[in-house]
Protein backbone atom coordinates (compact mmCIF):
# COMPACT_ATOMS: atom_id res chain seq x y z
CA UNK A 1 0.00 0.00 0.00
CA UNK A 2 0.87 3.57 -0.39
CA UNK A 3 2.20 4.90 2.37
CA UNK A 4 0.54 8.51 3.31
CA UNK A 5 2.54 11.83 2.88
CA UNK A 6 3.43 13.41 6.70
CA UNK A 7 3.04 16.53 7.74
CA UNK A 8 4.86 17.99 11.35
CA UNK A 9 2.46 20.50 13.07
CA UNK A 10 4.01 23.00 15.59
CA UNK A 11 1.01 24.16 18.03
CA UNK A 12 2.19 27.92 18.62
CA UNK A 13 0.37 30.77 20.84
CA UNK A 14 0.58 32.33 24.50
CA UNK A 15 0.85 30.01 27.50
CA UNK A 16 -2.52 28.69 28.75
CA UNK A 17 -4.17 29.90 25.80
CA UNK A 18 -4.82 26.36 25.06
CA UNK A 19 -2.23 24.07 23.30
CA UNK A 20 -1.94 21.50 25.34
CA UNK A 21 -5.45 20.72 25.67
CA UNK A 22 -6.33 21.07 21.96
CA UNK A 23 -3.30 18.99 21.04
CA UNK A 24 -4.89 16.22 23.73
CA UNK A 25 -8.10 16.69 22.23
CA UNK A 26 -7.32 16.16 18.51
CA UNK A 27 -5.29 12.94 18.81
CA UNK A 28 -8.52 11.57 21.08
CA UNK A 29 -10.53 12.65 18.33
CA UNK A 30 -8.62 11.26 15.56
CA UNK A 31 -8.31 8.26 17.65
CA UNK A 32 -4.63 8.02 18.14
CA UNK A 33 -5.34 7.49 22.01
CA UNK A 34 -8.09 6.26 24.34
CA UNK A 35 -10.86 7.79 26.45
CA UNK A 36 -9.41 5.41 29.47
CA UNK A 37 -6.12 7.63 29.27
CA UNK A 38 -7.57 11.11 29.94
CA UNK A 39 -8.35 12.15 33.38
CA UNK A 40 -11.52 13.48 34.68
CA UNK A 41 -12.36 17.04 35.41
CA UNK A 42 -11.39 20.65 33.79
CA UNK A 43 -7.82 19.86 32.62
CA UNK A 44 -8.71 16.19 31.66
CA UNK A 45 -7.55 16.80 27.59
CA UNK A 46 -4.45 18.29 29.04
CA UNK A 47 -3.85 15.90 31.39
CA UNK A 48 -2.91 13.44 28.59
CA UNK A 49 -0.16 15.51 27.29
CA UNK A 50 1.33 16.37 30.94
CA UNK A 51 0.90 12.62 31.85
CA UNK A 52 2.96 11.49 28.57
CA UNK A 53 5.39 14.02 29.81
CA UNK A 54 5.69 12.29 32.80
CA UNK A 55 5.63 8.99 31.84
CA UNK A 56 8.63 10.38 29.38
CA UNK A 57 10.50 11.72 31.82
CA UNK A 58 10.39 8.06 33.67
CA UNK A 59 11.48 6.47 30.30
CA UNK A 60 8.01 4.71 29.72
CA UNK A 61 6.53 6.07 26.75
CA UNK A 62 6.86 8.50 23.69
CA UNK A 63 8.51 11.56 23.13
CA UNK A 64 5.63 14.67 23.77
CA UNK A 65 7.22 16.05 21.10
CA UNK A 66 6.60 13.50 18.56
CA UNK A 67 2.76 12.74 19.09
CA UNK A 68 1.60 11.57 16.06
CA UNK A 69 -2.07 10.76 14.51
CA UNK A 70 -3.41 10.13 11.22
CA UNK A 71 -6.66 11.34 8.95
CA UNK A 72 -7.55 9.82 5.63
CA UNK A 73 -5.24 11.62 3.90
CA UNK A 74 -2.23 12.76 5.98
CA UNK A 75 0.34 11.60 9.00
CA UNK A 76 0.95 13.88 11.18
CA UNK A 77 3.49 14.08 13.73
CA UNK A 78 3.26 17.06 16.31
CA UNK A 79 6.25 18.70 16.96
CA UNK A 80 7.29 20.49 20.49
CA UNK A 81 5.33 23.98 21.13
CA UNK A 82 7.93 27.20 21.65
CA UNK A 83 8.18 27.17 25.28
CA UNK A 84 9.25 23.70 25.86
CA UNK A 85 12.96 23.28 25.78
CA UNK A 86 14.28 22.33 22.79
CA UNK A 87 11.79 23.44 20.07
CA UNK A 88 13.27 26.28 18.32
CA UNK A 89 17.09 23.47 18.40
CA UNK A 90 14.94 20.69 17.45
CA UNK A 91 13.93 22.79 14.43
CA UNK A 92 16.59 24.63 13.87
CA UNK A 93 18.67 21.15 13.23
CA UNK A 94 15.81 19.69 11.61
CA UNK A 95 14.70 16.57 13.82
CA UNK A 96 11.69 18.27 13.75
CA UNK A 97 11.21 21.43 11.43
CA UNK A 98 7.64 21.71 10.77
CA UNK A 99 5.75 22.01 7.86
CA UNK A 100 3.14 24.22 8.90
CA UNK A 101 1.77 26.01 12.21
CA UNK A 102 -1.59 25.71 14.00
CA UNK A 103 -2.00 29.35 16.17
CA UNK A 104 -3.84 29.13 19.08
CA UNK A 105 -5.61 32.33 20.41
CA UNK A 106 -7.80 32.11 23.10
CA UNK A 107 -10.87 34.63 22.86
CA UNK A 108 -11.22 35.93 26.35
CA UNK A 109 -7.41 36.71 25.97
CA UNK A 110 -6.96 38.02 22.48
CA UNK A 111 -3.20 38.89 21.04
CA UNK A 112 -0.62 39.06 23.67
CA UNK A 113 3.00 39.02 23.61
CA UNK A 114 3.91 35.43 23.15
CA UNK A 115 1.26 35.10 20.28
CA UNK A 116 3.53 37.73 18.36
CA UNK A 117 6.47 36.34 19.37
CA UNK A 118 5.64 32.91 17.99
CA UNK A 119 4.05 34.23 14.32
CA UNK A 120 7.37 36.13 13.73
CA UNK A 121 9.73 32.99 15.02
CA UNK A 122 7.92 30.71 13.24
CA UNK A 123 7.99 32.69 9.82
CA UNK A 124 11.50 33.30 10.62
CA UNK A 125 11.92 29.41 11.12
CA UNK A 126 10.43 28.96 7.68
CA UNK A 127 6.98 27.94 8.12
CA UNK A 128 4.85 28.92 5.23
CA UNK A 129 1.20 27.45 6.34
CA UNK A 130 -0.92 28.63 9.19
CA UNK A 131 -4.27 27.87 10.48
CA UNK A 132 -5.35 29.93 13.31
CA UNK A 133 -7.93 28.47 16.10
CA UNK A 134 -10.06 31.07 17.82
CA UNK A 135 -9.65 28.83 21.17
CA UNK A 136 -12.05 28.57 24.28
CA UNK A 137 -14.77 29.89 22.05
CA UNK A 138 -16.72 28.46 24.45
CA UNK A 139 -15.67 31.27 27.08
CA UNK A 140 -17.30 34.15 25.47
CA UNK A 141 -20.54 32.35 24.79
CA UNK A 142 -19.88 31.45 21.05
CA UNK A 143 -20.15 34.80 20.03
CA UNK A 144 -19.73 34.94 16.47
CA UNK A 145 -19.00 39.26 16.53
CA UNK A 146 -16.20 38.21 19.15
CA UNK A 147 -14.65 36.03 16.84
CA UNK A 148 -15.26 38.47 13.84
CA UNK A 149 -13.39 40.99 16.00
CA UNK A 150 -10.03 38.64 16.88
CA UNK A 151 -9.70 37.67 13.32
CA UNK A 152 -9.32 41.02 12.66
CA UNK A 153 -6.74 41.30 14.80
CA UNK A 154 -4.97 37.99 14.28
CA UNK A 155 -5.21 38.89 10.63
CA UNK A 156 -3.35 42.35 10.99
CA UNK A 157 -0.43 40.59 13.05
CA UNK A 158 0.11 38.11 10.56
CA UNK A 159 0.16 40.22 7.94
CA UNK A 160 3.31 41.71 9.32
CA UNK A 161 4.97 39.15 8.95
CA UNK A 162 4.19 38.17 5.56
CA UNK A 163 1.28 35.46 5.81
CA UNK A 164 -2.02 36.16 3.53
CA UNK A 165 -4.52 36.55 6.10
CA UNK A 166 -6.96 35.12 2.88
CA UNK A 167 -5.15 31.54 2.93
CA UNK A 168 -5.13 31.32 5.95
CA UNK A 169 -8.34 29.28 7.90
CA UNK A 170 -9.61 30.66 10.99
CA UNK A 171 -11.53 28.40 13.11
CA UNK A 172 -13.60 28.81 16.13
CA UNK A 173 -12.80 25.83 18.51
CA UNK A 174 -13.25 24.84 22.18
CA UNK A 175 -10.41 22.77 22.59
CA UNK A 176 -12.21 21.57 25.69
CA UNK A 177 -15.49 20.92 24.76
CA UNK A 178 -14.64 19.75 21.05
CA UNK A 179 -16.52 22.61 19.14
CA UNK A 180 -15.24 22.06 15.41
CA UNK A 181 -12.10 19.61 15.88
CA UNK A 182 -13.21 16.51 13.83
CA UNK A 183 -17.20 17.85 13.59
CA UNK A 184 -18.64 20.77 12.44
CA UNK A 185 -20.54 22.57 15.72
CA UNK A 186 -24.09 23.18 16.62
CA UNK A 187 -22.82 25.86 18.75
CA UNK A 188 -21.26 27.84 16.22
CA UNK A 189 -23.89 27.45 13.24
CA UNK A 190 -22.73 30.94 11.92
CA UNK A 191 -19.54 29.38 11.49
CA UNK A 192 -19.21 27.86 7.66
CA UNK A 193 -15.66 27.27 7.47
CA UNK A 194 -13.79 23.84 7.99
CA UNK A 195 -13.25 22.13 10.95
CA UNK A 196 -9.68 22.08 12.71
CA UNK A 197 -9.31 18.33 11.38
CA UNK A 198 -10.23 19.67 7.52
CA UNK A 199 -8.27 22.78 7.94
CA UNK A 200 -5.40 20.25 8.34
CA UNK A 201 -6.11 17.93 5.55
CA UNK A 202 -5.98 21.09 3.09
CA UNK A 203 -2.70 21.91 4.37
CA UNK A 204 -0.14 21.19 1.18
CA UNK A 205 2.41 18.24 2.00
CA UNK A 206 6.16 19.30 2.20
CA UNK A 207 7.72 18.68 -1.24
CA UNK A 208 11.08 16.62 -1.49
CA UNK A 209 13.57 19.61 -2.38
CA UNK A 210 14.90 17.05 -5.00
CA UNK A 211 15.95 20.19 -7.42
CA UNK A 212 17.99 22.28 -4.93
CA UNK A 213 21.84 21.48 -4.93
CA UNK A 214 22.53 18.14 -3.76
CA UNK A 215 23.24 18.58 0.64
CA UNK A 216 24.76 15.43 2.82
CA UNK A 217 25.23 16.93 6.26
CA UNK A 218 27.52 14.21 7.35
CA UNK A 219 26.91 12.97 10.67
CA UNK A 220 29.79 9.65 11.36
CA UNK A 221 32.11 8.04 9.48
CA UNK A 222 32.92 4.88 9.57
CA UNK A 223 35.00 2.21 8.42
CA UNK A 224 33.80 -1.27 6.68
CA UNK A 225 35.41 -4.36 5.95
CA UNK A 226 35.46 -5.27 2.13
CA UNK A 227 33.97 -1.71 1.49
CA UNK A 228 36.46 0.85 2.72
CA UNK A 229 35.17 4.27 4.13
CA UNK A 230 31.81 5.17 4.85
CA UNK A 231 30.40 8.36 5.47
CA UNK A 232 26.37 8.23 7.14
CA UNK A 233 23.87 11.18 7.01
CA UNK A 234 20.46 12.22 5.43
CA UNK A 235 20.41 13.89 2.44
CA UNK A 236 18.77 17.08 2.92
CA UNK A 237 18.33 18.14 -0.41
CA UNK A 238 18.93 17.41 -4.31
CA UNK A 239 19.57 13.56 -5.72
CA UNK A 240 22.33 11.84 -5.46
CA UNK A 241 23.39 9.08 -8.16
CA UNK A 242 26.27 6.37 -8.24
CA UNK A 243 28.53 7.01 -10.45
CA UNK A 244 28.44 10.82 -9.93
CA UNK A 245 31.79 12.78 -8.75
CA UNK A 246 31.09 15.00 -4.89
CA UNK A 247 33.17 16.78 -2.78
CA UNK A 248 32.99 17.00 0.77
CA UNK A 249 33.32 20.19 1.81
CA UNK A 250 35.01 22.36 4.09
CA UNK A 251 37.45 18.74 4.34
CA UNK A 252 37.80 19.58 -0.38
CA UNK A 253 38.11 15.46 -0.55
CA UNK A 254 36.52 14.58 -3.36
CA UNK A 255 35.51 11.19 -5.54
CA UNK A 256 33.46 9.10 -7.68
CA UNK A 257 30.54 7.64 -5.53
CA UNK A 258 31.06 4.01 -5.28
CA UNK A 259 28.06 2.49 -3.57
CA UNK A 260 25.04 3.94 -1.98
CA UNK A 261 23.35 1.69 1.00
CA UNK A 262 20.17 2.24 3.08
CA UNK A 263 19.09 -0.18 5.78
CA UNK A 264 21.66 -2.95 4.35
CA UNK A 265 20.00 -2.81 1.28
CA UNK A 266 22.34 -1.10 -1.90
CA UNK A 267 20.29 1.54 -4.27
CA UNK A 268 21.58 3.92 -7.15
CA UNK A 269 20.31 6.83 -5.83
CA UNK A 270 19.91 8.64 -2.50
CA UNK A 271 17.02 11.41 -2.40
CA UNK A 272 15.78 13.93 0.65
CA UNK A 273 14.71 12.49 3.82
CA UNK A 274 16.86 9.40 3.04
CA UNK A 275 19.38 8.38 5.60
CA UNK A 276 22.17 6.83 3.70
CA UNK A 277 25.95 5.03 4.08
CA UNK A 278 27.90 5.72 0.55
CA UNK A 279 31.11 4.89 -0.08
CA UNK A 280 33.34 7.83 -2.36
CA UNK A 281 36.38 6.62 -4.53
CA UNK A 282 39.61 7.51 -2.91
CA UNK A 283 37.93 9.27 0.07
CA UNK A 284 39.69 7.44 3.51
CA UNK A 285 38.65 7.83 7.06
CA UNK A 286 40.70 10.87 7.73
CA UNK A 287 39.97 12.78 4.80
CA UNK A 288 36.34 13.61 6.63
CA UNK A 289 34.38 14.15 9.72
CA UNK A 290 31.31 14.82 10.87
CA UNK A 291 30.17 18.52 9.79
CA UNK A 292 31.51 18.26 6.25
CA UNK A 293 28.61 18.54 3.84
CA UNK A 294 28.58 16.52 0.58
CA UNK A 295 27.31 18.29 -2.56
CA UNK A 296 28.01 17.55 -6.60
CA UNK A 297 31.70 18.95 -7.31
CA UNK A 298 30.15 21.59 -10.08
CA UNK A 299 28.01 22.53 -7.54
CA UNK A 300 29.51 22.56 -4.23
CA UNK A 301 28.49 23.14 -0.41
CA UNK A 302 29.24 27.00 0.23
CA UNK A 303 32.27 26.95 3.04
CA UNK A 304 31.92 30.44 4.68
CA UNK A 305 34.22 33.21 5.70
CA UNK A 306 31.79 35.42 7.07
CA UNK A 307 28.19 35.27 6.68
CA UNK A 308 25.08 37.73 7.78
CA UNK A 309 22.64 36.19 9.75
CA UNK A 310 18.68 37.21 11.33
CA UNK A 311 18.78 35.81 14.58
CA UNK A 312 16.13 35.77 17.23
CA UNK A 313 17.83 35.51 21.20
CA UNK A 314 15.60 33.17 23.19
CA UNK A 315 17.15 33.06 26.82
CA UNK A 316 20.23 34.70 27.30
CA UNK A 317 21.66 35.25 30.71
CA UNK A 318 23.40 38.43 30.06
CA UNK A 319 23.99 40.28 26.55
CA UNK A 320 25.29 39.64 23.28
CA UNK A 321 28.05 42.26 22.39
CA UNK A 322 30.30 42.10 19.22
CA UNK A 323 33.35 39.85 20.32
CA UNK A 324 31.14 37.08 21.73
CA UNK A 325 32.09 33.64 20.39
CA UNK A 326 29.65 31.12 21.33
CA UNK A 327 29.01 27.77 19.36
CA UNK A 328 26.63 27.65 16.50
CA UNK A 329 25.27 24.43 15.38
CA UNK A 330 24.49 24.23 11.70
CA UNK A 331 23.21 20.66 10.57
CA UNK A 332 25.58 18.36 11.84
CA UNK A 333 28.40 21.32 12.74
CA UNK A 334 29.30 22.36 15.66
CA UNK A 335 31.57 25.70 15.01
CA UNK A 336 32.00 28.95 17.54
CA UNK A 337 31.35 31.96 15.70
CA UNK A 338 32.49 35.21 16.46
CA UNK A 339 29.68 37.99 16.34
CA UNK A 340 31.25 40.81 14.11
CA UNK A 341 28.79 43.42 13.81
CA UNK A 342 25.81 43.87 15.25
CA UNK A 343 23.97 45.68 12.13
CA UNK A 344 20.46 46.14 13.63
CA UNK A 345 17.80 45.46 15.76
CA UNK A 346 14.58 44.39 14.68
CA UNK A 347 11.08 44.53 16.36
CA UNK A 348 10.41 40.96 16.97
CA UNK A 349 6.71 41.29 16.35
CA UNK A 350 7.23 42.69 13.09
CA UNK A 351 10.56 42.18 12.01
CA UNK A 352 10.93 45.82 11.03
CA UNK A 353 14.21 47.58 11.90
CA UNK A 354 14.26 49.09 14.98
CA UNK A 355 17.49 50.39 15.62
CA UNK A 356 20.81 50.34 13.19
CA UNK A 357 24.07 49.26 15.10
CA UNK A 358 22.72 48.60 18.43
CA UNK A 359 25.23 48.02 21.75
CA UNK A 360 24.37 44.63 22.91
CA UNK A 361 21.24 42.54 22.55
CA UNK A 362 18.87 40.42 25.05
CA UNK A 363 16.50 37.71 26.00
CA UNK A 364 13.36 39.01 23.13
CA UNK A 365 14.99 40.40 20.30
CA UNK A 366 15.43 39.93 16.83
CA UNK A 367 18.04 40.98 15.45
CA UNK A 368 20.54 41.40 12.21
CA UNK A 369 24.44 40.20 12.39
CA UNK A 370 27.34 39.10 10.83
CA UNK A 371 29.46 36.35 12.00
CA UNK A 372 32.31 34.92 11.25
CA UNK A 373 33.23 31.51 12.09
CA UNK A 374 36.64 30.24 13.79
CA UNK A 375 37.39 27.85 11.46
CA UNK A 376 36.08 26.66 7.81
CA UNK A 377 32.49 25.86 7.80
CA UNK A 378 29.83 25.21 5.39
CA UNK A 379 26.51 27.52 5.93
CA UNK A 380 24.28 28.52 3.15
CA UNK A 381 21.94 30.70 2.29
CA UNK A 382 18.76 30.24 3.78
CA UNK A 383 16.61 31.74 1.01
CA UNK A 384 18.63 29.35 -1.33
CA UNK A 385 18.81 26.26 0.55
CA UNK A 386 16.65 26.44 3.78
CA UNK A 387 17.79 22.95 5.31
CA UNK A 388 21.42 24.62 5.11
CA UNK A 389 20.74 28.15 6.38
CA UNK A 390 19.34 27.12 9.89
CA UNK A 391 20.92 27.39 12.96
CA UNK A 392 20.74 27.63 16.93
CA UNK A 393 23.50 29.33 19.02
CA UNK A 394 24.46 26.97 22.09
CA UNK A 395 26.20 28.24 25.29
CA UNK A 396 26.32 27.50 29.11
CA UNK A 397 24.41 24.55 27.95
CA UNK A 398 21.03 26.36 26.44
CA UNK A 399 20.22 27.27 23.10
CA UNK A 400 20.22 30.94 23.57
CA UNK A 401 19.69 31.67 20.41
CA UNK A 402 18.55 30.68 16.73
CA UNK A 403 18.81 32.00 13.21
CA UNK A 404 19.01 31.99 9.23
CA UNK A 405 21.87 32.32 7.32
CA UNK A 406 20.53 35.42 4.77
CA UNK A 407 24.14 35.97 3.10
CA UNK A 408 27.34 34.31 2.67
CA UNK A 409 31.18 35.63 2.48
CA UNK A 410 32.82 32.51 0.90
CA UNK A 411 36.29 31.44 2.24
CA UNK A 412 36.77 29.85 -1.31
P1 LIG B 1 -1.15 25.89 26.94
O1 LIG B 1 -0.27 26.54 27.96
O2 LIG B 1 -1.33 26.79 25.75
O3 LIG B 1 -0.73 24.50 26.55
O4 LIG B 1 -2.63 25.81 27.59
P2 LIG B 1 -3.36 24.58 28.29
O5 LIG B 1 -3.79 23.58 27.27
O6 LIG B 1 -2.54 24.11 29.41
O7 LIG B 1 -4.70 25.28 28.83
C1 LIG B 1 -4.66 26.27 29.81
C2 LIG B 1 -5.97 26.26 30.61
O8 LIG B 1 -7.05 26.65 29.76
C3 LIG B 1 -6.34 24.90 31.17
O9 LIG B 1 -6.89 25.09 32.45
C4 LIG B 1 -7.38 24.39 30.21
O10 LIG B 1 -8.29 23.50 30.79
C5 LIG B 1 -8.07 25.65 29.79
N1 LIG B 1 -8.63 25.55 28.45
C6 LIG B 1 -7.97 25.17 27.32
N2 LIG B 1 -8.80 25.19 26.26
C7 LIG B 1 -10.01 25.60 26.71
C8 LIG B 1 -11.28 25.83 26.09
O11 LIG B 1 -11.48 25.67 24.89
N3 LIG B 1 -12.28 26.26 26.89
C9 LIG B 1 -12.11 26.47 28.22
N4 LIG B 1 -13.15 26.89 28.92
N5 LIG B 1 -10.94 26.26 28.84
C10 LIG B 1 -9.90 25.84 28.10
Amino acid sequence: AKTKEHINLAFIGHVDHGKSTLVGHLLLKAGAIAEQQLDDGENKFRFVMDKLGEERERGVTIDLAHQKFSTKKYDYTVVDCPGHRDFVKNMITGASQADAGVLVVAADDGVMPQTKEHVFLSKTLGINQLIVAINKIDLVDYDEAKFNELKEEVSALIKTVGFNPANVPFIPVSAFEGDNIKDASPNTSWYKGDTLMQALDNLAAPEKPVSLPLRIPIQDVYSITGVGTVPVGRVETGVMKKGENVIFEPAGASGEVKSIEMHHETFETAEPGDNIGFNVRGVGKNDIRRGDVAGHVDDAPAVAKEFDAQIVVLQHPGVITVGYTPVFHCHTSQVACTFLELTAKLDPATGQVAEENPDFLKTGNAAFVKVKPTKPMVIENAKKIPQMGRFAIRDMGQTVAAGLCIDVTPAK
